[in-house]
C-alpha cells in the first residue's frame, strides 16, 4: 500500500496558517528522488554568472529553494521509515536516498558552497543579514572531504539498522507482548513487585541485543573516528564541535560543565532520592523504584487516547498564547502528527521539518504517560519555531542550531507547566508539575553522563566494548543518584543503549543542558511578568537561525552559558519550587 505522510492540504480555514511559497526557481514537479530531475537545476546554479551582489543574493535564494526541495524528499523517506520500521518498502525508500541521492547530491552542495566562497561579491554582502550564513557555509567548505560522504552513507545505514534492532524490542507483560514504551508504563506502578519484574524483563531484552548493538556502535565509532582524521582533526570530538557548528564554546567548556554539574547538580539530586527512599520506607532504591510516585499515588494518567493528548496539549497552548493553539490546530489538520506508540514504530520523538512546504512533522511514541504530555508541548516548542520562521527566504536561517532550537522546545515545556490543570485535578496537577521540576535536577547529571562518556569514546575509538563499558560506569558513578544496582551490573553497563544520541546523533546532547538552562531562565522570567517573556520567546524564535547563539539567547531574555555561576542559581529555584 503507498502511504504519503504528507495529507494533501485540505480546504478548510486552518490551511491559511501555511501559505504556500510559490517556487521561482526549482520546477514544481521536481522529482528531487531522481538523479536525471535533479542534475539540470544543479547545473544552472553550478553555471551561472554571478556578476553582482544583487545576483548572489538571488542565486542563494534559488539555491535555498532547491535545498528545501532535496531535504523534504528526504525528510518525507525519513518520517516514512520511522513510522514502519516493519515495512520493507519504507526501508528501501529511506535507504535508497541515502544510498542514491545523498552521494549524488553532496558533492554538488559542495561546488556552490565552493562557488560561494569563491565569488567576489560575497565580501560585499551586508553582514548584519549574511554573517551566520557565510560562517556557515565556509566552515562546511572547510571541512568537507569526498571521501568522507561513503563512510556519511555508511553511518545512517549502521543508524539504520541500530532504529531497526531497537524498534523491534518487545517485553511480554500482562499476558501481551508490548513495546518498551508501553512495557515502561508498569515502572509507574505501586506494586513493587511487579515493577522489579516488568524492569528486569525490559533490562533482560535489551541486553539479550547487547552484542549487535555493540558491534554496531564500534563500526559507528571507527567510522566516525576515520571521517574526521580525514578531514585533518585528531580525533571525532574535535570535529564535532566544528561540524555542529559550534563557535560560541569548546570541548573545555563542556568539561566545566561536568564539574559543575557534579558541584551543584549531584548533590541536590541525591537530595531528591534520599527523600524519596524515606517516603517509599526502602532500605535502598533500585533502578524501579524511580518512576513510582513516592506519597503511593496512583500513577499521572494524563490521557488515554491520542486524541485526548493532542486536545489537551492544544488547550494548554491556548492558555498559553491562543495564536499558538491555532498553528498547532493547522499542523493537526494537516496531518503531520504521527504520536501513537505501536509495533515497528522507530523509538523517540522528534520534529521534522518538510521544508519545501515549510510545514512541520511531529512524530512520538505516546503510551498515556505524563511524560508524553512534556514530548508533546517540546515538539510542538520546535514546529512554532519552525512556523513563526518560515517567512525567510533562505533555508539556512529557517533553523537554528540545536542549542537555541531546544530553547524553543523546552522553553514551550517551562510555559506549559502553568497550565498542566487541563489534564488533571487541583492535586496531580501539582503533582506533575512537581515531576517536571525534579526531572530537571535528573537531566543535568544524565547530560553530563552522556557527554562525558562520549568524550572519552571517542578519544579511545579503538577501544573495545569492554573498555566503553568501564568508561560508561565510571562516568555514572560520578553523575547518578541514590540508586543502587548491585546484582545488575551488566544491565546498568549497558544501559546507555536505551539513549538514541550516541547511536544516530553522536555529541548531540549537551545542547539540551545549554537550553534547559535558557529554559529556565525564561520560565523565571514569566514568573515576572508572562506577557513580556512570551512576547521575547516568540521574537527569538522568530528570528529562526539568523543570528549567532548569544544574540537568540538575548532576544528571548536570557543569558547564554554553562558555567557554576549561571547554573547555581536557577538549580537553587528548581529545588525552592519541589
Ligand atoms: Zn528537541
Amino acid at each position: 500500500m503507498a502511504r504519503s505522510v504528507v495529507a494533501p492540504g485540505r480546504k478548510s480555514k486552518a490551511v491559511d496558517a501555511f501559505p504556500p511559497f510559490p517556487r521561482r526557481f526549482a520546477p514544481e514537479n521536481l522529482d528531487a528522488g531522481s538523479k536525471q530531475a535533479l542534475d539540470p537545476v544543479f547545473m544552472d546554479l553550478e553555471e551561472r554568472p554571478l556578476s553582482s551582489p544583487e545576483d548572489l543574493v538571488r542565486w542563494l535564494e534559488d539555491w535555498s529553494e532547491l535545498a528545501s526541495v532535496v531535504s523534504e524528499e528526504e525528510a518525507k523517506r525519513y518520517i516514512d521509515h520511522t513510522c514502519h520500521t516493519d515495512d520493507p518498502e519504507t526501508e528501501r525508500r529511506h535507504l535508497e536516498f541515502q544510498r542514491e541521492i545523498a552521494p549524488f547530491v553532496k558533492p554538488r552542495w559542495q561546488h556552490l558552497k565552493q562557488k560561494f566562497a569563491a565569488c567576489p561579491h560575497r565580501t560585499k554582502l551586508d553582514p548584519d543579514r549574511f554573517r551566520v550564513l557565510d560562517r556557515t557555509v565556509m566552515n562546511e567548505v572547510e571541512l568537507y572531504r569526498e571521501e568522507n560522504v561513503a563512510l556519511e552513507t555508511r553511518d545512517a545505514e549502521l543508524v539504520s539498522e541500530w532504529q531497526k534492532l531497537s524498534g523491534a524490542m518487545m517485553v511480554y507483560v500482562d499476558g501481551k507482548d508490548r513495546t518498551i514504551p508501553q512495557a515502561s508504563r508498569v515502572l509507574e506502578e505501586n506494586d513493587r513487585v511487579r515493577r522489579e519484574k516488568t524492569w528486569k524483563a525490559i533490562a533482560a531484552r535489551r541486553l539479550r541485543d547487547r552484542d549487535p548493538i555493540d558491534a554496531i556502535y564500534d563500526e559507528m565509532v571507527r567510522n566516525r573516528d576515520r571521517r574526521a582524521r580525514t578531514a585533518g582533526f585528531a580525533n571525532f570530538r574535535d570535529y564535532a564541535f566544528r561540524e555542529k557548528g559550534r563557535f560560541d564554546y569548546t570541548p573545555d567548556d563542556c568539561v566545566r560543565y561536568h564539574e559543575a554539574v557534579e558541584e551543584i547538580v549531584v548533590p541536590a539530586l541525591r537530595r531528591l532520592h534520599e527523600r524519596r527512599r524515606k517516603k517509599l520506607k526502602l532500605k535502598v532504591l533500585k533502578p524501579w523504584d524511580l518512576a513510582v510516585d513516592p506519597e503511593g499515588a496512583a500513577p499521572l494518567r494524563p490521557f488515554a487516547k491520542v486524541t485526548e493528548l493532542v486536545g489537551g496539549v492544544r488547550d494548554i497552548f491556548a492558555r498559553i498564547d491562543p495564536a499558538l493553539a491555532k498553528l498547532f490546530e493547522a499542523v493537526r489538520d494537516r496531518g503531520n502528527l504521527d504520536l501513537d506508540s505501536r509495533k515497528g514504530k522507530a523509538p523517540g520523538g522528534y520534529q521534522y521539518t518538510l521544508d519545501a512546504q515549510r510545514v512541520p512533522f511531529i512524530f512520538m511514541n505516546a503510551a498515556g504517560l505524563q511524560r508524553d504530555v512534556i514530548t508533546l508541548l517540546h515538539e510542538g516548542g520546535h514546529a512554532f519555531h519552525a512556523i513563526l520562521s518560515r517567512q525567510d527566504p533562505l533555508l539556512w536561517y529557517r533553523s537554528t542550531t540545536a542549542e537555541f532550537a531546544e530553547v524553543a522546545s523546552m522553553g514551550m515545556e517551562a510555559l506549559g507547566q502553568a497550565h498542566v490543570e487541563v489534564f488533571y485535578g487541583k492535586a496531580d496537577a501539582a503533582r506533575a508539575r512537581r515531576v517536571w521540576f525534579e526531572d530537571i535536577l535528573k537531566i543535568f547529571p544524565w547530560i553530563a553522563t552522556i557527554d562525558a562518556f562520549q568524550h572519552e569514546v571517542y578519544l579511545r575509538p579503538d577501544a573495545p566494548a569492554a573498555d566503553r563499558r568501564a568508561m560508561w560506569l565510571k562516568q555514572r558513578r560520578r553523575f547518578k543518584g541514590g540508586d543502587d544496582w548491585t546484582g545488575f551490573e551488566e544491565e546498568h553497563a549497558a544501559s546507555w543503549h536505551a539513549q538514541m544520541h550516541p547511536f544516530c546523533v553522536p555529541f548531540y546532547y549537551i545542547e539540551y543542558a545549554i537550553a534547559q538552562i535558557g529554559a529556565l531562565q525564561i520560565w523565571r522570567n514569566a514568573k515576572k511578568d508572562r506577557a513580556k517573556a512570551l512576547e521575547k520567546y516568540r521574537a527569538a524564535l522568530t528570528l529562526g537561525g539568523s543570528r549567532p547563539l548569544p544574540d537568540l539567547f538575548r532576544a528571548a531574555g536570557t543569558k547564554f552559558g554553562m558555567d557554576a555561576k549561571t547554573l547555581k542559581p536557577l538549580i537553587q529555584a528548581v529545588e525552592d519550587e519541589i
